[in-house]
């Protein structure tokens, strides 16, 4: 036991960091330019430089993922009802609630843990416009099937693609599938620019709208055509981006030796099963586990054992969504709606995958998991 303990607590994820030293000429730069914010260098930069090393054509970056997210919406007038996922992040329901959209949520499926496209159909109502699925943990929904049901129904479709930086599906990126796709950098995500966001759209056109939105509406120094929000990304974070692109493969390799070596040590403990299936077209960015009836500790008791060896695993995602107070009243938050999604949400498990992660530990959390009795 006590050769499992850590001297230090191990979190979920960790953040990614260069060597301080190499980010200090960026910070130079922006101090003698005096360029600190509004489309500078760097945000030009960066645009570019992500938008090349994730295959798509159109990127707007931003101030975090949520305002893309809010920003994203409001780009394509997005109204009345939306079908989303009740197992995500807050965010992704909150930024239709912050665009007087009504949720509508929708099960999702067992293996995946993504939209189930079976069950969208019943939930389109006169009001429906758009559909908001989510790549949950980094795995791509059924992109074919959402995109068939929203042009049979004239519907918009805009992903939560906030775990799915760099993320292929046959062979191109995810991020193109829909109208709009949105990305978060936020320190816990793979890539990271301590706070920041993307959105990846089909067109020059939109990207211009897109960017006089996170703009104030500002389409040159006396022209406002819309009522647009500060969304920016700063100069700071733009640099700070172009210096982690550098090093983001060899983080992403790193994940996905974690990842294969948690599949192979936890591969036969009765009770123990992991998902989402389909990793190979993941990022590795989350370790799910379920803990199912069959296994000695209830899943809580797991979370609570992996603590007393100062690993801090997550809940990701308990409770639902829908189960949040501004939710749970809402026709589509019932019990019964959801069967899926709340057993799923009671089993889940997150144990920690970051690059600095070391194989001894690993190793020490599938042990203690092992042998959780
Ligand atoms: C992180 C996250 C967001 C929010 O992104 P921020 O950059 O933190 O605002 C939205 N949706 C999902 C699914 C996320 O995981």
């Amino acid at each position: 036991m006590n050769s499992l303990k850590q001297a230090n607590p191990v979190y979920v994820t960790q953040p990614d960091l260069p060597p301080l030293q190499d980010f200090l000429p960026y910070l130079e730069d922006i101090w003698s330019s005096k360029i600190l914010t509004n489309a500078g260098p760097y945000h030009q930069r960066l645009e570019l430089a992500l938008g090349e090393y994730l295959g798509v054509k159109h990127l707007s970056l931003f101030a975090n993922g949520t305002m893309a997210l809010i920003t994203a919406l409001q780009s394509m007038r997005i109204h009345g009802e939306v079908i989303t996922t009740p197992y995500s992040f807050v965010a992704t329901a909150h930024s239709l609630l912050w665009n007087n959209i009504k949720p509508v949520f929708v099960d999702i499926d067992p293996l995946t843990l993504n939209l189930d496209p079976a069950r969208i159909e019943a939930a389109i109502t006169p009001q429906t416009t758009a559909i908001m699925p989510v790549h949950c943990y980094g795995v791509p929904c059924n992109v074919e099937e959402i995109d068939r049901i929203a042009t049979n129904y004239g519907l918009k479709v805009i992903y939560d693609a906030a775990h799915a930086f760099g993320v292929q599906h046959k062979g191109r990126s995810v991020l193109e599938h829909g109208d709009l796709s949105v990305l978060s950098f936020h320190a816990t995500k793979a890539f990271n620019t301590f706070e920041g966001g993307a959105i990846i759209c089909q067109d020059a056109k939109m990207k211009r709208h897109i960017d006089h939105l996170k703009n104030f509406g500002f389409v040159d120094e006396v022209t406002v055509v819309a009522a647009g929000i500060n969304g920016k990304m700063s100069e700071i974070n733009a640099a700070f981006g172009l210096l982690q692109l550098q090093n983001v493969d060899a983080a992403l390799a790193k994940r996905r030796t974690i990842f294969e070596r948690y599949c192979a040590k936890l591969a036969g403990i009765p009770g123990i099963v992991s998902r989402p299936q389909g990793p190979a077209e993941s990022n590795h960015s989350y370790f799910p586990i379920l803990v199912q009836a069959s296994f000695p500790l209830s899943r809580d008791g797991l979370y609570h054992h992996l603590r007393e060896f100062n690993f801090y695993p997550r809940r990701y995602f308990y409770p639902l969504i829908s189960d949040f107070p501004m939710y749970r009243h809402m026709p589509s938050a019932t019990q019964a709606n959801l069967p899926v999604a709340r057993e799923i949400s009671t089993q889940v498990l997150c144990l920690p995958i970051f690059p600095a992660l070391t194989m001894e530990q690993v190793d020490a959390i599938c042990h203690i998991i092992a042998t959780a009795a």
